[in-house]
This record gives structure tokens, sequence and C-alpha cells, in this order.
């Protein structure tokens, strides 16, 4: 092992207060100190951001950082300031006299990192300014967004290259969550300078903190507020497909007594920010968001992610539950889907405007994400493979745990695709479905379709399973929505083929409609795994530093788990460390902090210890 790596090590337990590299860390830090250019896939939460920040900490010079979004800048700055390390922003919403500020550390060679968007980074004078003042390395972070095959395209960041040329082809990193193979070769192409040494690591896409559930839908906000139960205390983020959801299901949960906050593009800036803050410093809030929320949100202790509607695809949905969990406690998700998704799905990407090779590559990425909801096989080996890492089956996803058989379901089948054949291929989910249950609704008497042969031919099944077998239908292909944009269903060639008895279909068995009960009584993950297990009177002082924690947050305004995260008080609440020597050997409590809150939280626990609450 190298002296510049001991030495970073050292600086990794001097100034953050972690014990040791996570996996993977050491090997990039160890080829960014070697001066070679690096390209690094880590899942969320493995602490990419160190691969920059510690070099940045023990070598002279600026690293200049490249990140999408401005609004979680500051937040990144706040956090290394927290830690002691010298870090700035640069964007239209810094005060002038701030800015001014900035560019003296950058001249005068103090500041170590700068956050800027690539927009900010390509206004005219900037690359020039700071082409003068020794740029040491450039740092790219979400670098997928570089490429068109990723999800999550952006022009600008096109043009990093030339912003890198001109700062005199400096040490370039590359970091990404998300990437599948031919993401990676766009961005080593797009990012890098050709013919230098370009160190690439993959690393594992697994999150074994993160457990992972899917259910089909049925009543959605029933079954958000069963998945809630039991997580008052807990940050957590519900993920919506439209603006008009998340602040209705933010005050459906309010109702229930849940601290709830919408977040979309459509709110104004002050409130967006208000929301967002909230949801950083205090403990416990739920944000009900669309996926305009939380790239680059850094907060480490989210104990759940919820998808209140199907996710566009497999990198968003992956991208979006890895929010959960980063502090490596266990963390849990939930993934509703339903036909009306998948409909949704594939009627935008039809109608969106865009090159016919673009549209193919989302077809494919929104049918990997409906083969993933309908899988019959531990999630996680699918996630993983879709991201070509091979893995063993995780015993801990919905599949794995109630494992799904799939059963001969061409009979059913038949009879569903003959209703929508023999009703003109024109009507919806339900009405199909209430037709081969034998359901005589106003609209199906009109219609004169209770004289129909198939009207009642699934009087055995409750209209639910015919609904989870014509959704089952359509994700297969064999079900599709006709074009006349009224949602009515028609049958494809491959639902002819099974029509006519040319091809088998399995299909899931028939919903059980007790499931439920049995997931509720299981409770959330955080109490099984027994990570965050703590002792009925530790638990208290859990809660007493938490509150600690609050007040100093709230007086600095900063983000709670910029104070201490929960492990550290976690570890805290077991060790009952009682002054600031103990303190040192706990997860988290570098050097500025403990001279900064050390004192603070012993004089608390001691306190406690003294007088603990009656019981
Ligand atoms: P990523 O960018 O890969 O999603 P971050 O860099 O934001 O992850 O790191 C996630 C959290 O883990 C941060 O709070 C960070 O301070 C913490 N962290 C990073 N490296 C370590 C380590 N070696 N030990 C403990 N915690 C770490
Ligand atoms: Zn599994």
């Amino acid at each position: 092992m190298s002296v510049r790596l001991d030495e970073a090590r050292a600086a990794l337990r001097k100034t953050f207060g972690y014990d040791d590299f996570r996996p993977g860390q050491a090997e990039v830090i160890g080829a960014v100190l070697d001066g070679a250019d690096v390209f690094a896939v880590m899942p969320t939460g493995s602490g990419k951001s160190m691969t920059y920040q510690l070099p940045a900490l023990i070598e002279d010079g600026l690293t200049l950082v490249v990140s999408p979004l401005i609004a979680l800048m500051h937040d990144q700055v706040q956090q290394m300031r927290g830690f002691g390390i010298e870090a700035a922003t640069l964007n239209s919403s810094v005060p002038e006299a701030t800015s001014r500020e900035t560019w003296r550390k950058i001249r005068s060679g103090e500041l170590r990192l700068l956050f800027v968007s690539p927009e900010r980074l390509l206004m005219e004078g900037c690359i020039e300014a700071l082409g003068g003042s020794g740029v040491r390395r450039l740092a790219v972070d979400e670098a997928h967004c570089v490429s068109q095959w990723g999800h999550d395209f952006r022009p600008e960041y096109r043009e990093i290259a030339r912003a890198r040329e001109a700062l005199g082809n400096v040490q370039t990193l590359a970091l990404t969550a998300t990437a599948d193979a031919a993401t990676r070769v766009e961005i080593a192409e797009r990012l890098f300078p050709a013919g230098r040494d370009l160190r690439s690591f993959v690393h594992s896409f697994d999150r074994p903190n993160i457990r992972l559930t899917f259910s089909p839908k049925d009543n959605p906000t029933r079954q958000i507020e069963r998945f809630l139960k039991g997580r008052r205390a807990e940050s957590g983020i519900i993920y919506c497909s439209s603006r008009k959801r998340t602040e209705q299901l933010a005050e459906s949960l309010k109702g229930d007594g849940f601290n709830a906050l919408p977040y979309h593009a459509g709110l104004d800036q002050g409130t967006r920010m208000k929301n967002q803050d909230t949801f950083l410093q205090e403990d416990g809030v739920v944000m009900t968001a669309t996926v305009a929320f939380g790239m680059g949100i850094n907060k480490p202790d989210v104990r759940f992610v919820c998808h209140a509607d199907m996710p566009n695809n497999v990198e968003g949905y992956y991208q979006e539950i890895g929010r959960a969990g980063r502090d490596g406690l266990p963390a849990d998700t939930l993934t509703l889907y339903g036909l009306d998704d998948m409909a949704l799905r594939r009627r935008q990407i039809d109608e969106k405007e865009v090159p016919d090779e673009r549209r193919r590559v989302e077809r494919r990425k929104l049918e990997a994400m409906i083969a993933l909801c309908e899988g019959a096989t531990c999630r996680r080996q699918s996630l993983l493979g879709y991201f070509g890492e091979a893995s063993q089956p995780c015993g801990r996803c919905d599949l794995c745990r109630g494992g799904v058989t799939l059963i001969d379901g061409t009979v059913a089948a038949q009879k569903i695709l003959s209703a929508i054949v023999r009703t003109g291929q024109r009507f919806g989910a339900a009405y199909v479905c209430d037709v081969v249950h034998g359901k005589e609704s106003e609209q199906i008497r009109r219609n004169g379709h209770g004289q129909l042969k198939t009207f009642g031919v699934g009087a055995d099944k409750p209209v639910a399973a015919w609904r989870a077998i014509l959704r089952q239908l359509f994700a297969a292909g064999a079900v599709a929505e006709n074009t006349d944009g009224y949602g009515g269903l028609t049958m494809t060639e491959k639902g002819e083929a099974i029509l006519f008895g040319r091809e088998p279909v399995q299909l899931r068995p028939d919903p059980e409609p007790k499931a439920e009960t049995r997931e509720r009584r299981r409770g959330p993950a955080a109490r099984e795994d027994g990570a965050l297990a703590l002792s009925e009177a530790d638990e208290a002082l859990f809660q007493h530093l938490r509150g600690l924690r609050a007040t100093i947050a709230r007086s600095e305004s900063i983000a709670a788990f910029m104070v201490f995260p929960d492990r550290t008080l976690i570890e805290m609440a077991k060790g009952k460390p009682v002054d600031l020597w103990a303190l040192r050997s706990v997860h988290g409590v570098g050097e500025r902090k403990r001279e900064a809150y050390g004192e603070r939280f012993v004089a608390a626990i001691a306190e406690f210890l003294a007088h603990p609450p009656a019981a």
C-alpha cells in the first residue's frame, strides 16, 4: 500500500472520523493520487465523492467539481465546510461579495473544492480566470449525463471536454452510479483525452442494505399507508408520476399525521427550496415528489423510497431507490405498478419528438422496467443482471420471500383476448374485465355486450384477478392500446398467437387477497434487520441525542445529518461516551466536529445517564 494512500486513510480518520475506506474507494483514490485519469462506476452511497474529496484535502491545488444541479451544490459546500475543508460554489444565486471572496481564495490557493455546473463553467471568462489559477484536477459528477444512451442526457455535458482542454488537459475523473455498457463507452470517449493513462473501475451495483419489494397497484393510497405504518420518525421519499398526485398524497399523509411535503418543478422556487431544506434538515419528513427531486441529494439517512407509479426505466429506478440507505443502514423500498403506467409510458415514448434510434433505446429501457415488475425470480438478481452483474438470489426481496411460480395461463388469457376481440377492440381494461367476469354495468347493457358468448366466462375469478391477468398480457405485448387515444385495448399479433393456441403463456397465480396482511406483520426492514436495534433505554438516549442534533442543526441552519449522521448517534447511544477522548472512536466524529459539537453531546449523554427520564 502506497505511502500516499496511508496518508489518505489517516485524513479519512482525522477529518471525517471514518474508520476505513469503503469497498472500492481505496483503489480509486490510489489511482487519483497516482495522477491517472479515472473513470469510476460505483453505486450511490458507496462514497464516490470521497474519491475527489480526500485527494483535494491532502494535496495542494484546486479540484473543480462539475455537477448538474446548482440547487444542491450549496449543500455539498456546507457539508465540506462542516468537515473543515475550504469549498465554494459559483452560481448566479451566490451574492456578489461571496463570489469575490471565492475568487480571492481561488487565486491565493486556499480553496480546495469548487463546485460548478457545466453552464457556469462555460460562461464567458470563467475558464480563462480559472486557467490562470492552477486547477489541479477536474471531477465530473453524474458523468452519465454526457451520454445519449444514458437516461439523463444533458447536452451541456458535451462541452466539458472543451473546458478540460482549455484548462490545459488537467487530470480528469468521471463518476457515475448508473451506466450500462453503451453508456460507459460513450462516457470514456467524450470526457477523457485520448492516449492517456485511463483507469476504469466498475464496482458492484449491489446495495445489500436496500430491500426491494414490488406490488401491482390495487388501491395505491392504501398500499402506501400500509407501507408507511410504523415509520413516522423516518425520512423517506415517495415518487409520483404527476405533480398533482404529489400534492394530493402529501395532503392525505398529513391527515394521517405524517410530516409530508410535496416537491415538483411546478412549485415556485421558494416553496421548492423550503420543502427541500426541511427534508434535508429535519428528521422524519416524507417528501412526495416527482423525479425532479433527488438528483444529487446526499442525505444519508433516507430510510425508505416508494414509487407510487412505475418508474420510467431501470436506471431511473435504481438511482431513485439508491437515495435510500446511503449510510449503509437497512432501508426499504416499495414499487407500485399497473397497466395504466405501462400504457402511459409507451404512449409517451411513441409521441415524443425524437429520432427513431432514440425511441428504440427508450422502448427497450421501458420494456426492461416492465419485465422487472412482472418478474418471477429474485428482484435483486434481475436488477444486477440488467447492469451486467451476475449474482445469487438475495433471499430478502418480495419474490425471494414470497416466491411466485408461474402457472400456465393460456386458457385464462384466451378468455380475455376473446372478450377484447368480441367487444370490438375499443374498450379499456375495466370494461373488458367486467365482461369476462360477467358484471353487467350500465354501459355493457347499453352496448348489448351482456349477450356475448364471452360474457361471464370468467365468473370463477374476481375482477381483480382478471385485471392482473390483463396487465400481464399487456406487459408481455399480447395486448396494446389502440391508436384512438381513448385507452381502448387491442389484440396484437402475439395475442392472436395465444388466442389461437399457437403460443402458450405463463402467468402469475391469482393474487392472494391476504398477502398484504402477512407483509404488515413482518414490519419495516429497520426493525427486522436489527442493525438499528437499540434496547429501550438506548432508544430513549438516541431520541434524546436526536433532539440535541435538531436544535444544533436549526441554530446553524444546516441539515441534521451534517451535524452527525444517524449511525453516529446510534453508536453514541450504545457506547455512551462521556468524555471527548471516548468520542474519538465513534464513527463520523472527525477533528472539526469533535471540536464543534463534542462537548455538547458528551454532556447530554452524561446528563441523561445521571437523570434518566422516568419510564
Ligand atoms: P455517492 O456519491 O457514492 O453516492 P457519497 O460520496 O455522497 O456517496 O457518500 C455517502 C455517505 O457516505 C456520505 O455521507 C459520506 O460522507 C459517507 N462516506 C464516504 N466514505 C466513507 C467511509 N469510508 N466510511 C464511512 N462513511 C463514508
Ligand atoms: Zn431476492
